[in-house]
């Protein structure tokens, strides 16, 4: 122990890197943090609080168009990139200085530099040009954009860690790519006042997500004007004086101000010595993990997005706190990565959690399903053509609750509940007998009495069974 500099060096300081470090020293471990940009990571920075701004910006144009329904006369309305912008940097800047004085409070040491794993106990610190010893390593360097192949022009194009910054609003952008950060792009720039075009390789977006759902969703926004490129991808980018034209694989030619790339993000592992140090990577450069987060090195340890388990700031956050606790808190702890509520900051958003009714037809014999779409009482006034979708997947033979799937505009709120509930376990008996909150939308998950659709597998005899089919054969 004598011939370590530190207890702990985390790489990285964000969601996961923070705490883990803060919870560590809190321990009592000494621990020194290094992050080469700036401390909030990927969340913070240039993910999804800037993002959630941006989207909240967004809705004030419903908002202004709505009031006149409700007796308001609005008047000339603007909207201003640049003050949007500006003022999202200085909460960014707020944010980023309160997570670096939490680290201080709590006795962590901070460097501003990229770090690179040189064996199993030691980091060299690039800028100051010295290694330390660390009796345990943690790697918590998040992802980055995906860039995808490199088509002719390629580098004309932004990713998400550049669109919070571009000085002016695109007036016409590509969104390349049909998953989280596509839609809620699409949607939010769409709302702004931008021309938004969305290609994707697939036949619709979100895939993972509950096909009825991201049916819907998909019909939302292009109701609202978002136009979709479905089985179809640039090929080529060019600039023609302050455009880019963007050639699509099926033959169009579209002429936009930016284009930006939205295929998904990568660990990021490059250049980090790992592999020089004996840790097992994945296919995608991934660092292998176990349920404690250890690595194949026993001192090293890695969370977050790095490990490519789920890409989401919660977990990151979770997996940081579970390492601090198993190997400087004498408290074992695995992050259960079941049943996790998520949402899809489009307007409307999409909050999920538990099984898709596809997932659950594959591994339940008997499968309930209870849908509705209505429009919301909001929506009577300002004659809104907005519409609330809700379903939930229940297991037809124990009546426990799968899934639960809403559009709707506080979907993220109402699924964070919804989240303790699922894993509580409820039925859809308890969901029936919790009394109603009216008049709400919410009130339609206790209400909603109804089954639309019972899927029903015949019982086979055992030697009738099929064999059970792995992971990669699932449709
Ligand atoms: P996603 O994994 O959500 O979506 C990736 C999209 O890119 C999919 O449409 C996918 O298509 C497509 N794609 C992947 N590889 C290629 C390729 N080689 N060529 C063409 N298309 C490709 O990634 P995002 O970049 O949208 O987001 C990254 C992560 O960030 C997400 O996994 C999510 O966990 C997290 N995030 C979470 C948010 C939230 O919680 N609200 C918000 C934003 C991001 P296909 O479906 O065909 O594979």
């Amino acid at each position: 122990m004598t011939d370590f500099d530190v207890d702990l060096f985390v790489i990285g300081a964000g969601s996961g890197g923070v705490r883990a470090a803060r919870v560590a020293a809190g321990y009592g471990a000494k621990v020194l943090v290094a992050e080469e940009y700036r401390i909030g990571g990927t969340c913070v920075i240039r993910g999804c609080v800037p993002k959630k701004l941006m989207v909240y910006a967004s809705r004030f144009a419903d908002d202004f168009a709505d009031a006149e329904g409700f007796g308001w006369t609005v008047g000339e309305t603007s909207f201003d990139w640049g003050k949007l912008i500006a003022a999202k940097d200085k909460e960014i800047s707020r944010l980023s200085a309160i997570y670096r004085a939490n680290l201080e409070k709590t006795g962590v040491a901070f460097v501003q530099s990229r770090a690179i794993v040189e064996d199993a106990h030691t980091v060299r610190i690039l800028a100051e040009n010295r290694t330390v010893r660390a009796r345990y390593i943690l790697i918590a360097t998040g992802g980055a954009p995906f860039l995808g192949p490199e088509i002719p022009g390629r580098e004309l194009a932004i990713t998400s860690n550049e669109i919070f910054d571009l000085k002016e609003q695109p007036k016409r952008i590509l969104i390349v790519g049909g998953g989280y950060i596509a839609v809620e792009f699409a949607s939010l720039l769409e709302r702004l006042g931008s021309k938004v075009t969305v290609a994707l390789r697939g036949e619709n977006i979100l895939r993972g997500f509950d096909e009825d759902a991201r049916c819907f969703l998909r019909d939302s926004l292009t109701e609202r004007g978002v136009e979709f490129k479905f089985n179809d991808m640039p090929v080529r980018l060019e600039k023609k004086d302050e455009a880019i034209h963007a050639s699509l694989a099926q033959g169009e030619i579209l002429e936009v101000d930016q284009v930006m790339l939205a295929i998904g993000r990568r660990p990021a592992t490059q250049g980090l010595g790992l592999d020089r140090a004996g840790v097992r990577l994945d296919a995608v450069g991934a660092v292998c993990v176990d349920s404690f987060s250890q690595s194949s090195v026993p001192s090293i340890y890695a969370v977050g997005d790095v490990t490519n388990r789920v890409d989401l700031t919660p977990v990151a956050i979770r997996e940081g706190h579970a390492f601090a606790d198993t190997v400087f808190g004498g408290k074992p702890r695995a992050v259960d990565h079941m049943h996790l509520p998520t949402a899809v900051f489009t307007t409307p958003e999409l909050g999920t959690v538990g099984m898709t009714e596809e997932e659950a037809r594959l591994k339940h014999t008997v499968v309930d399903v209870f849908k509705t779409s209505f429009r919301p009482l909001k929506a009577t006034l300002c004659g809104s053509c907005d519409r609330v979708f809700m379903k939930i997947i229940v297991d037809g033979e124990t009546d426990r609750v799968l899934g639960v799937h809403i559009i709707a505009g506080d979907a993220g709120e109402m699924i964070q509940l919804l989240g303790i509930i699922i894993k509580m376990g409820a039925t859809k008996a308890d969901f029936d007998a919790t009394m109603a909150v009216h008049p709400t939308s919410a009130e339609e998950l206790v209400t909603l009495h109804t089954r639309t659709m019972r899927y029903e597998q015949p019982k086979l005899d055992p030697g009738e069974a099929p064999a059970l089919m792995d992971e990669e054969q699932m449709p």
